[in-house]
């Protein structure tokens, strides 16, 4: 490891130096081919996480450059409907990038919605095209959490080669496409789940910890190997000090971890910016590629 022991990774900072290399992409995209990268997304009902979600995305999108196209459809909008809505944004020649913010509501098959993006812009990077491309080593549009945390890990150490990398998480938009990229890096890839046993060893073994579980502060301090990089994906919401106030923890044990972990990323303040960012950059690559450039 070449950091200094319980260095904390900035993904504000490096999100935002992100997005600023966006705002680059795009001018010169916008001098050199006269287009305006355009990313719609599309949010259906009124869940308020998701509607904050949505707003910011408008709003960095717009920093950036591009122009933001917003479909907020009510709870009860049948599929058809939705299907008709994705068909139409795919035909626009204005929209490059197509997001339809997750979870669906249960009357709506969520599977059926993202097949029917067009795989070159799916700016999510959930489309089995680019799963199957990403799995096989092509390029494609690559789920964006995923992608933030390979941009932490190389801000920690440029060459991961050889890392053994421990995923705690095998969900389909974190966990197994971070396998994908830890792996594209030469690291030796290790997926846990809730049926592997003997966690903490497995934990215990690894250079890189990418923890994406949804459970708090699951992963203790003594899990982590002197010197390891972690990288905490989880969002949990759980009560705070002050009663009837919340607060946001990761899915590891923050201040014992910082103890031992080489370096480590904060909740919030860590994984959670570089998303967004990642999304502002699939955005601009889809356009490009949309014109050959
Ligand atoms: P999922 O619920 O889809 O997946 C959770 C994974 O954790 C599953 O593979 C599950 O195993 C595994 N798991 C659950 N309990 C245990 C356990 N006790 N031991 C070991 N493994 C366990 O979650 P997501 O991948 O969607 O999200 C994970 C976390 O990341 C959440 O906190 C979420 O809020 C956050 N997140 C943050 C984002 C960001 O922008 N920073 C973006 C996306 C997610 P199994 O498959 O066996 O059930």
């Amino acid at each position: 490891m070449t950091t200094a022991p319980s260095s904390l990774i900035d993904g504000k900072a490096i999100a935002a130096q992100v997005r600023a290399d966006v705002a680059t992409g795009v001018a010169s995209l916008t001098a050199s081919h006269n287009i305006v990268p355009g990313l719609a997304v599309v949010l259906v009902g009124e869940d308020p996480a998701s509607q904050v979600y949505v707003r910011n995305k408008g709003k960095q999108t717009i920093e950036c450059g591009m122009r933001s196209i917003e479909h907020k459809l009510a709870a009860d909008t049948n599929q058809a409907d939705l299907l008709a809505l994705v068909a139409s944004l795919n035909q626009d020649k204005e929209v490059h990038g197509i997001l339809v913010q997750l979870p669906l509501p249960d009357h709506i098959d969520e599977k059926l919605v993202i097949e029917s993006i067009d795989p070159a812009k799916d700016v999510d990077g959930f489309h089995p095209i680019n799963v199957g491309r990403l799995s096989s080593g092509e390029d494609a549009l690559t789920p964006c959490t995923p992608a933030g945390s390979i941009i932490l890990l190389k801000s920690v150490q440029q060459d991961l080669s050889g890392m053994n990398a421990v995923i705690v998480g095998r969900s389909n938009i974190v966990g197994k496409p971070m396998a994908q990229l830890l792996l594209r890096e030469n690291c030796t890839v290790t997926i846990a789940h809730s049926r592997t046993r003997d966690l903490a060893d497995v934990v215990r073994a690894a250079d890189i910890v990418i923890a994406a579980v949804g459970r708090p502060e699951m992963i203790r301090g003594d899990w982590i190997k002197p010197g390891a990089i972690v990288i905490d994906v989880g969002i949990n919401r759980v009560p705070g000090a002050e009663s009837g106030k919340t607060k946001l923890v990761g899915d590891v044990a923050f201040a014992e971890a910082a103890e031992v972990a080489g370096a480590i990323t904060p909740v919030p303040g860590g994984v959670g910016p570089m998303t967004i960012a990642c999304l502002l950059s699939n955005a601009l690559q889809a356009a490009k590629t949309s014109v050959g450039a």
